[in-house]
């Protein structure tokens, strides 16, 4: 599934040099994107960046100041939200708190007058979706974070709208259900072949739920790409820092040929893969994952590039891995995640050691801004 590749795909979802400005503050920023049918969305960035006002504008909540949101080619301008085919689920999950978990759900569907017959088996149709039915006549404080959240899902899904948009649908629950809702949303949405818009600032939501991911900065969208590119290729430091732990390293460019790049570092020669053309004497940071960065207490062969000494400063276990903090000696340091696969009860590597950072010419990536 990537329409977003195919010439032929049509738009489903537009917005065209969009601008929205609140008095003389500006929230969207002559933002363009185009996202396509039964795609999984999601909008990332640090609160305040604009990722709610772009979906209240696929609402209809707000209106862009300049430009234009299109559903199917057709622009939204002058359509009220309630004739729109969107949906919006907000973070609150807005329950009637004195309605039981059917009413909340046929809510939305009597106002539109839908015969009461209909209602009843496409409310009994939501339940069995979110897998409620036993909790049917509970009022939402009788119902957890999980189920109540569901409750929100089966009544935002209940007009069978063509695009759900979700706030931070999962920021009220912990983490092991957090994770679990994810799965379920993605199969959900698989399910359904609806379109799914999600606003959140955690990139590992995005990450394990998204088909694509726009990462947003200041009204601005700095990148769009799938969770592996954004996070193997991110475009810029803004990206590479956003997702992802990630070290980065300061250099000027010594050469520039052949799909590789030199870099002179205070920490010595890098070199990396770069296709593509920089200036001999610019400046450009190297860029690596903590995980693809080796680590040894012995001095590699090849130690006169893609190498840097340092010392152990301190040890995160977190079970399945530990990250290693090297300081290089002039401030910096640098990150190692090393798989725990034995069960290491005497770690080999330890405080204040003398190791060895040493990785790959293909293992990071060179950045220009
Ligand atoms: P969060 O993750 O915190 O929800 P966000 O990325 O969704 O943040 P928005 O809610 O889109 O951010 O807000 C973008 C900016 O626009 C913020 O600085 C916010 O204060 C401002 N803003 C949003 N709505 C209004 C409004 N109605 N009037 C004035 N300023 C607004």
């Amino acid at each position: 599934f990537a329409p977003w590749l195919d010439p032929k795909a049509k738009p489903f979802i537009e917005f065209r040099n969009v601008t929205k400005k609140f008095g003389t503050f500006t929230a969207v920023d002559d933002l363009s994107l185009t996202i396509y049918e039964r795609e999984f969305f999601a909008l990332l960035g640090p609160s305040g960046c604009g990722k709610t006002t772009m979906m209240r504008m696929i609402a209809g909540f707000e209106d862009p100041t300049v430009g234009d949101v299109l559903l199917e080619g057709q622009p939204l301008a002058g359509v009220p939200p309630y004739r729109r085919p969107t949906n919006m689920m907000f973070q609150s999950y807005a329950l009637f708190p004195h309605m039981t978990v059917e009413t909340n759900i046929a809510f939305g569907l009597k106002q539109d007058g839908m015969p009461k017959a209909e209602i009843a088996d496409r409310v009994a149709e939501m339940l069995k979706l979110v897998k409620l039915e036993p909790f049917a006549k509970r009022k939402p404080h009788q119902l957890s974070g999980g189920q109540r959240q569901r409750v929100a899902l089966a009544r935002s899904l209940a007009k069978k709208p063509k695009v759900l948009l979700l706030d931070e649908p999962l920021g009220a629950l912990d983490r092991k259900l957090r994770e679990e809702t994810q799965f379920e949303l993605t199969d959900l949405q698989q399910d359904l072949g609806m379109t799914f818009v999600i606003v959140t600032h955690d990139q590992e939501e995005a990450m394990t739920m998204a088909d694509r991911i726009a990462v947003m900065d200041h009204g601005r969208i700095v990148q769009v790409a799938t969770p592996s590119e954004i996070y193997e290729q991110p475009n810029s430091r803004y990206v590479a820092d956003f997702v992802g732990d990630i070290n980065i390293i300061e250099g000027k460019v010594e050469r520039c040929a052949d799909g590789h790049v030199t870099l002179n570092t205070p920490h010595g020669t890098i070199e990396a893969a770069y296709e593509g053309d920089i200036a001999k004497g610019s400046d450009a940071w190297f860029a690596i994952r903590p995980e693809k960065m080796r680590l040894t207490l012995d001095e590699p062969a090849e130690a006169h590039r893609n190498c840097i000494a340092g010392e152990v400063w301190d040890i995160g276990y977190l079970g399945d891995m530990s990250i290693y903090h090297v300081h290089l000696g002039d401030g910096v340091t640098l990150k190692s995640a090393q798989a725990n696969t034995t069960r290491l009860l005497q770690r080999p590597i330890s405080w204040d050691d003398r190791v060895w950072l040493s990785f790959d010419a293909d293992a990071g990536i060179v950045l220009t801004r």
